[in-house]
């Protein structure tokens, strides 16, 4: 999949834009002055694939105690500011890689210029943010089909105020909790900069209700080569959201991994063994396996291995024998009961 061309931003121990990977992120969902919760729930982040977190910094406390955090953690930190220039500036001063700042809340333009002076002595990055919700509070009668266009204004009007300071170091966003309207947004801004961009839905809901339109919005702009770094945000534990995020760079070929994909199917009228339940047992096998397979899991064995053709090993089970097969083809059939054995066997050779 061809990625937008874009320049290339350093967020501490990574890089965003078109010749990186994309990074998925989250926040953090404890109190920030909890350092110790703050650090192990990044611990668990980053176990599951996180690249770069953002931490809500609203006090003098918190800022305070970002700068421990940073000491405990590798994960580069991101701040999210949201009125304060002083809030902003002890968190650069603290350690933060990048901050994320809607400058349409800052009002004052010398506090943003001591944001950038400092940003920049630091050589941190800054992600620049317009959402919809601020442009209705800056004109309340602005009918949906002109958002687009006023969001891609105010982000340009705050992009030349960075760049007028010299400061290109910047991340883009433009956030909506509307599906439609994320994605044009994103893609007018697309059109407009090259600077990288992190994608996702506001507000999107409990997760059961934001799986389906963050994936949406996230994956097709994605798949049209835009996005740098996302976060699916859901009412509910950041690991989620990792986990999700990594799912849809999966579905679209774009994960940086060395772990195994498993396929399933979804059964149907000729399946003649418990799928789900063959699936969980194979899915727990691949929970220590650092390889980047396909493996399959098939319902019978008419349509089975021939849908999982493209599988490096696929295995299916019928009338108390179990199947497996390389690229296509059997290579050895079992018991059904030694079937999960012979597939840890397989996988060990590849
Ligand atoms: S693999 Fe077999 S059981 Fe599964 S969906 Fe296809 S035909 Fe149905």
């Amino acid at each position: 999949m061809k990625r937008r061309k874009t320049k290339t931003v350093t967020v501490g121990s990574i890089k965003l834009g078109a010749k990186h990977p994309v990074v998925v992120q989250t926040m953090t969902k404890v109190f920030t002055t909890d350092v110790d919760a703050c650090v192990r729930q990044i611990r668990q982040l980053e176990a599951a694939g996180c690249g770069m977190v953002r931490i809500a910094v609203p006090t003098k406390a918190d800022t305070e105690a970002l700068a421990k955090i940073v000491a405990k953690v590798t994960m580069p930190i991101v701040a999210d500011i949201h009125f304060s220039a002083a809030r902003a500036i002890e968190a650069i001063e603290g350690g933060a890689a990048k901050i994320r700042l809607n400058p349409g809340n800052v009002k004052d333009p010398k506090d943003i210029k001591r944001i950038i002076d400092c940003a920049r002595a630091h050589k941190i990055a800054i992600r620049v943010g317009v959402n919809e919700a601020s442009i209705r509070d800056l004109k309340s009668d602005v009918p949906a089909s002109q958002r687009t266009a006023l969001m891609l204004k105010e982000l340009k009007s705050y992009v030349r105020l960075f760049e007028k300071c010299g400061f290109e170091n910047l991340v883009l966003s433009a956030k909506s909790a509307d599906t439609v309207r994320t994605i044009e947004v994103n893609r007018a801004i697309a059109a407009a900069f090259e600077y990288p961009m992190h994608l996702g839905l506001t507000h999107a809901g409990l997760p059961e209700d934001a799986l389906v339109p963050s994936s949406v919005a996230i994956g097709t702009l994605l798949a049209e080569g835009i996005g740098d770094t996302i976060r699916v945000s859901i009412a509910g534990d950041p690991v989620q959201e990792i986990h999700i995020g990594r799912a849809i760079l999966r579905s679209l070929g774009l994960e940086q991994t060395q772990r195994p994909q498993l396929v399933v199917c979804p059964t149907c009228g000729r399946c003649r063994i418990d799928v789900v339940s063959l699936a969980k047992k194979v899915k727990g096998l691949l929970a220590n396996v650092d390889k980047p397979l396909h493996i399959a899991v098939m319902g019978c064995v008419v349509n089975g291995p021939g849908e999982a053709a493209d599988a490096d090993i696929a295995v299916c089970a019928a009338e108390g024998k179990g199947y497996l097969y390389k690229n296509g083809k059997k290579i050895a059939v079992v018991e059904e009961k030694n079937l999960l054995k012979a597939l840890a066997k397989e996988i060990e050779k590849l």
